[in-house]
């Protein structure tokens, strides 16, 4: 990026709220239903039908509404936004534009150096999803109504974010913050979460901003990290050769790494807005918010400050456990086993994770049980077994669904920490690599490990190695002497 340009930019998320019913109707919410089964004259917009809220749409609304800082409006109220296209048999989408539901919030990013930023949200509102379209490829466009009236939550930023680095930790937060919440799956990929990006750019020191263009259809975080990039170099390219950025709606092709224009930008005043007079106005009074507020489960934040403050683990660790709701869960669940914090979390953070991301599942659906691992991580703590026998066992509890003791006790794990008999095997060991323990005492230090390895070698990994050491130690040092 030329050193000369700063870029402003400004997110708006839509997500797709968890609710079992539609928005303003009874049907059913459900993903993957034959087309065109899930609706009904209400969301197909039938002349004088009549919607109702659905109830779980504000709540979920007013639990992020809170979660982000914002001012809860007591009344707020629908609006009909109009346009025409084949996939809104309705004519127009049910919206919120003048008085929203949720107002002047704001979240904090955290850059890697432990900074952070504060990024304002200048509304939340709720409204409803459009149909999709399908186009095949013999000039056919087929038409699934499924997604019509699906609750949407639109989560609009104000212009505080600088970067793509920005919007991208800006955009992790939202979702960790719905999927914490529980409202919203947060899944870019299958668009139950969707960003559009308004991007400008403007001389560094300049306070007035520069004409925005807006782009949309980004399925991806590195894609809307792409996007961003893209336009934010297209844009100053234009300006360096004297030209002005035409004020558009551009689409991402995330194959061509391109942004093409869609249309030029239409106006609020393009969609003659007013206000829905078939719905009421939504009034959350206090005790309705503070229902809600009593729901509030703990947030990303002050779950990793737990997991720094009380558990002791290192910010590092906190961030990785934090991460997800799930993963937090499941180390909460280990510890309730353990109280080996450390161990805990190095073993979710490698060994589990591991297998969680190679087989691409929600750690809720990872075949060790939180108490077994917990159960594992005891046995090495009491020495009944070693770190590195663990490892397999480990290996054993992931095949089946077995606790580590039985596993240990079947294949007879059990560490040897008995002195006598390691001290018997060292002494074996050291007769039998006299080379060996010759250019030991010939000060050649680094055949210490080889002994351990044969000791290691002949118990089957199964000696306390600390015991391992300090008998091999003892033995050649009293040659040496
Ligand atoms: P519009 O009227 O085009 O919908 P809004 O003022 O409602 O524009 O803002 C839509 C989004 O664009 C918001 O996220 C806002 O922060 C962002 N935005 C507004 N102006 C700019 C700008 N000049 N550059 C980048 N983003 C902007
Ligand atoms: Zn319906
Ligand atoms: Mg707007």
């Amino acid at each position: 990026m030329n050193e000369k340009y700063e870029a402003v930019i400004g997110l708006e998320v839509h997500a797709q709220l968890l609710t079992e019913s539609k928005a303003f109707c009874g049907c059913s919410t459900k993903f993957g239903n034959s087309p065109n089964s899930n609706v009904c004259p209400i969301c197909l917009g039938h002349p004088g039908v009549l919607p109702v809220l659905n109830k779980k749409v504000v709540e979920f609304t007013v639990l992020m509404g809170l979660a982000t800082n914002c001012t809860i409006n007591e009344k707020s109220i629908f609006a009909r936004k109009n346009y025409f296209y084949p996939d809104l048999p309705k004519g127009f989408q049910t919206s919120q534009y003048e008085e929203p539901i949720c107002e002047h919030g704001h979240i904090n990013i955290e850059f890697q150096d432990g900074t952070t930023k504060k990024i304002g949200i200048t509304r939340i509102h709720m409204e409803e999803d459009a149909g999709k379209l399908i186009h095949d490829q013999s000039y056919n466009s087929l038409i699934d109504v499924n997604r019509c009236g699906v609750p949407l939550m639109e989560i609009v930023s104000e212009p505080d974010i600088r970067s793509s680095t920005e919007a991208y930790l800006y955009l992790t937060k939202i979702k960790q913050i719905v999927q914490y919440l529980g409202i919203c799956d947060g899944n870019m990929e299958e668009g139950s979460l969707r960003c559009d990006a308004n991007v400008s750019v403007r001389l560094k020191g300049e306070k007035k901003f520069g004409t925005k263009t807006e782009i949309k259809n980004m399925n991806s975080f590195r894609n809307v990290e792409r996007a961003i990039n893209f336009e934010i170099d297209r844009q100053i390219e234009i300006l360096e050769d004297d030209g002005k950025i035409t004020q558009e709606t551009l689409l991402w092709d995330a194959d061509l790494n391109q942004a093409f224009s869609m249309r030029s930008k239409e106006e609020a005043h393009d969609y003659r807005y007013f206000p829905e007079p078939d719905l009421m106005p939504v009034i959350v009074n206090e005790d309705w918010k503070n229902e809600i507020s009593r729901k509030m489960p703990e947030l990303p934040d002050e779950r990793k400050d737990k997991l720094i403050l009380k558990y002791n683990l290192p910010k590092y660790d906190a961030e990785v456990l934090t991460q997800t709701k799930s993963i937090a869960d499941y180390f909460e669940k280990v510890i309730e086993t353990t109280d080996d914090y450390k161990s805990a979390s190095n073993w979710i953070m490698t060994d589990v994770l591991k297998v969680v991301n190679d087989e691409k599942i929600d750690i809720q659906d990872f075949s060790v049980q939180p108490e077994n691992l917990g159960e594992l991580l005891n046995l090495i703590k009491n020495g009944t077994i070693s770190g590195k026998i663990a490892k397999e066992v480990f290996q054993e509890m992931l095949k089946e669904n077995r606790t580590p003791s039985e596993i240990v006790k079947e294949k007879n794990l059990v560490q040897i920490s008995d002195s006598v008999e390691i001290e018997r095997i060292v002494e074996t060991v050291l007769t039998n690599n006299k080379s060996q323990v010759k250019q030991y005492i010939n000060g050649e230090e680094k055949v210490f490990g080889f002994f351990v390895g044969q000791v290691m070698k002949e118990t089957k990994g199964k000696a306390n190695p600390k015991t391992v050491n300090e008998l091999l130690r003892k033995k050649l040092e009293l040659l040496k002497s």
